[in-house]
């Protein structure tokens, strides 16, 4: 650059580099303070230099914030880091990872508009739709991920939304979202993937075609278990929408936990890594114990969509489902055995968490719905953490040999 160094060069130039390289710097924009980390802005509104500041502020004339629940530079911050990891050209925060999910169908939706999902998708988003959404005269349909024929069938004329986990949890099947974003933009229906299992460290949605991305932020995003919060990410023509609800109705993110998130970004690539690299060993080494009887994981060559996930996924992600010998009680007792594994359902955690689908995260639905699922009583999920995996692997041998 031929600026003169008194002009000063506060924000590094990102042209063309890397994700790794966006993880840790994108978004940041330094005050004159120079200050090299990214500061918090704990403030609920602004000051205007002139009544006309103020008038021309409101009116959207000229840039500039005014109430932290429309901007606040360290959320903001955060929304730019997202967008540019989704490769999407606006992301925007939310308090939680439901709040995103409530934020995308309110501002895209309306009454008489129909929304397939998934059929396995995180349990509160199944709530949000059959308790909620359908009675504002949303109609809602579930369909079994894997199978793109059973999309295309279920899409009808008012077909507004597809919403889609993959790899779904806790049996790690996937879909594959080229093809299924083609099928809705086909039949004019628009994609959301939730992108929470994978983060774009090892899957980006709307590069493949999908039109709108969401996060728990809960989760890996922030990658210690600190903080609740959420994402929404897509083309400005959506996120114009989706921005509008977020102000108006409220379930903005704070600036602190967009300022933890941010330094969650900065090792979300390392952390994905050594999640992989961990939960593909102990894949490996429970499907040849003689108590398992199936390991769930899409590293797995035994994995039936072992290939689309090589294709669409740059690892395989954190969570492992198996089933073992001897039901629930030998489920249960598995768990109990183990010392070092927190009993928990949460994930994305650095600290590997071991749960019982059947009777806690699943345990609402009834018997054959959850049979439908492949949710069986012998089945425990593992979100594998960044412990030393010798000494999982130690803790899960406790739990075999308590089968
Ligand atoms: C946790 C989770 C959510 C909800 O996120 P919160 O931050 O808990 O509101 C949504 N989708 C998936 C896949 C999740 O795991």
């Amino acid at each position: 650059m031929s600026q003169d160094w008194d002009a000063g060069r506060l924000d590094s130039d990102l042209d063309g580099v890397a994700f790794d390289t966006l993880a840790v710097r994108a978004g940041q924009h330094r005050t004159p303070e120079g200050e090299h980390g990214e500061p918090m802005f704990f403030t609920s509104s602004y000051v205007f230099r002139t009544a006309a500041d103020a008038a021309a502020r409101f009116a959207g004339e000229v840039p500039g914030n005014v109430y932290s629940r429309y901007t606040n530079p360290t959320v903001r911050a955060f929304e730019e880091r997202i967008a540019a990891l989704e490769g999407a050209e606006q992301a925007v925060a939310t308090a939680t990872g439901m709040a995103a999910i409530l934020a995308v169908v309110m501002s895209l939706c309306s009454a008489g508009d129909h929304v397939l999902v998934s059929r396995s998708v995180f349990g509160s988003t199944i709530s949000l739709f059959e308790k909620y959404f359908k009675r504002f005269g949303i109609e809602v349909d579930y369909v079994p991920l894997a199978e793109l024929s059973g999309w295309d069938a279920a899409i009808k004329a008012n077909t507004k939304l597809l919403f889609v986990e993959s790899p779904s949890n806790p049996l790690a099947e996937l879909v594959d979202i080229a093809a299924l974003s083609k099928i809705a933009h086909a039949k004019g229906a628009m994609l959301v993937v939730d992108n929470c299992f994978c983060t774009p460290a090892l899957q980006q949605p709307l590069k493949l075609g999908a039109d709108v991305v969401v996060h728990s932020a809960t989760k890996f995003i922030d990658g210690q278990g600190r903080c609740m919060g959420g994402v929404v990410a897509g083309r400005s023509e959506q996120m114009k929408e989706i921005v509008g609800f977020l102000r108006t109705a409220g379930p903005t993110l704070s600036p602190f936990n967009a300022w933890i998130f941010l330094k969650g970004l900065e090792t979300l690539s390392l952390r994905m890594k050594a999640h992989c690299a961990n939960a593909q060993q102990l894949a490996e080494w429970l499907e040849q114990q003689d108590g398992i009887e199936k390991v769930h994981y899409a590293g797995l060559k035994s994995h039936p969509q072992h290939e689309l996930a090589q294709r669409q996924q740059k690892g395989f992600g954190a969570v492992v489902s198996f089933e073992v010998k001897g039901g629930k009680e030998g489920a249960w007792r598995f768990i109990d055995a183990t010392r070092l594994i927190s009993i928990t359902a949460n994930l994305g955690d650095s600290k590997t968490t071991i749960t019982h689908p059947s009777t806690t995260s699943h345990g609402r639905l009834a018997p054959q719905e959850r049979e439908a699922a492949g949710i069986r009583d012998s089945l425990i999920r593992i979100a594998v953490g960044l412990e030393d995996v010798a000494d999982l692997q130690a803790d899960l041998a406790r739990g075999l040999a308590a089968l």
